[in-house]
């Protein structure tokens, strides 16, 4: 008997969807042993019966549930708990089911100044008013799809990476447990340290690390002691399985395209708190952590979900 699939997208841009398409191969294999009942990115399967006729949202049952994207309004909470009652396994796929991802910058802010900054203070658009008919109302913030429904496991990543969704599913077709290893992108990377920095700045953001193409990675200068602000030390490993070619070594997936960790998949084990322990990485090679640039926003670029980001009081008008 197949192992029945569904799929569900939330608040999302795509990418996690174009990462299970991304599987190749190894989706070869898989594939007749899963039989996908739901997946709006593959098949025209209605909420409410194929032309409307039903009165209650149905997903089909099914021993797996994949969820990419946060919840950010009703329709997405309802979806959500639609899956949650039909699926007996439920997958956050992608750091924004996982963490809110990169939408949940806006929890940063109120509701009301959200609507106000998009429908009144673009420079690019005409004001008008905040639509109210015809849509879910959104929530007064973007939660993680885990604030929502219980979740049993968490595949993070801005995408994720096709590799471990086939290890996630071969996993549980064994029925076995699948979890990331509670290790930093750190640990997974060849580089070269020193354990100080070269010099005592912090460079500008998307200042270019210094490398030599085709020079093995143990000559490579590791990027944050070049001053190069890379989130490895608080970022939870995995993402290095995206770049596991025979032959060649395994390297965490920006630090392979020359670019710092920007902490896509979140932070090492549940609890931590990467903005805390970025400056004490950052301090500890010798930088000044004094430099790195709205600190609050930079460091939970992924992470905005879970109450980690919130509007900041305001403060008092100065006394005259
Ligand atoms: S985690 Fe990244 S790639 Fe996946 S849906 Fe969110 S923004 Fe897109
Ligand atoms: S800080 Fe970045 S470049 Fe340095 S070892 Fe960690 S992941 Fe690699
Ligand atoms: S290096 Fe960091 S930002 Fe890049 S994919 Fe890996 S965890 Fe994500």
């Amino acid at each position: 008997m197949p192992v029945k699939v569904a799929e569900e997208w939330l608040n999302i841009c795509g990418g996690c969807e174009v990462s299970i398409l991304d599987i190749g191969e190894p989706l070869l294999d898989l594939l007749p042993k899963l039989q996908f009942v739901h997946m709006p990115v593959l098949m025209d399967h209605k909420y409410f019966g194929q032309t409307g006729e039903g009165t209650q949202l149905e997903i089909p049952e099914a021993d797996v549930g994949i969820i990419t994207g946060g919840v950010r309004n009703e329709k997405e909470k309802h979806v959500a708990e639609a899956m949650r009652k039909s699926c007996k396994t439920l997958i956050a796929l992608g750091s924004c089911a996982c963490f809110g991802g990169i939408p949940a910058m806006a929890n940063m802010f109120t509701l009301e100044e959200v609507y106000e900054k998009v429908y009144r203070g673009s420079k690019t658009t005409d004001p008008a008013a905040t639509p109210s008919t015809n849509l879910p109302p959104l929530l007064e913030s973007l939660k993680a799809v885990d604030e929502v429904v219980k979740v049993d496991v968490e595949l993070p990543g801005c995408p994720t990476v096709p590799g471990l969704i086939v290890e996630a599913l071969t996993a549980l077709l064994e029925g076995k447990p699948f979890a990331l290893p509670e290790r930093s992108v750190c640990d997974e990377c060849p580089v070269k340290r020193e354990k100080k920095a070269s010099g005592g700045t912090i460079a500008r953001p998307l200042r270019s690390v210094e490398f030599k193409q085709g020079e093995p990675w143990e000559n490579t200068r590791c990027y944050m002691e070049q001053g190069v602000l890379c989130l490895g030390p608080v970022t939870r490993a995995g993402c290095a399985a995206a770049t596991d070619i025979p032959g060649e070594a395994k390297v965490p997936r920006c630090v392979k395209g020359y670019m710092p960790c920007r902490g896509c998949f979140g932070p090492i084990r549940k609890g931590a708190n990467p903005l805390v322990d970025m400056m004490g990485a950052v301090t500890s090679i010798g930088l000044d952590a004094k430099q790195v640039l709205d600190r609050r926003a930079l460091l939970n670029r992924y992470l905005g979900a879970q109450g980690r980001l919130r509007p900041l009081p305001t403060k008092p008008a100065p006394r005259r």
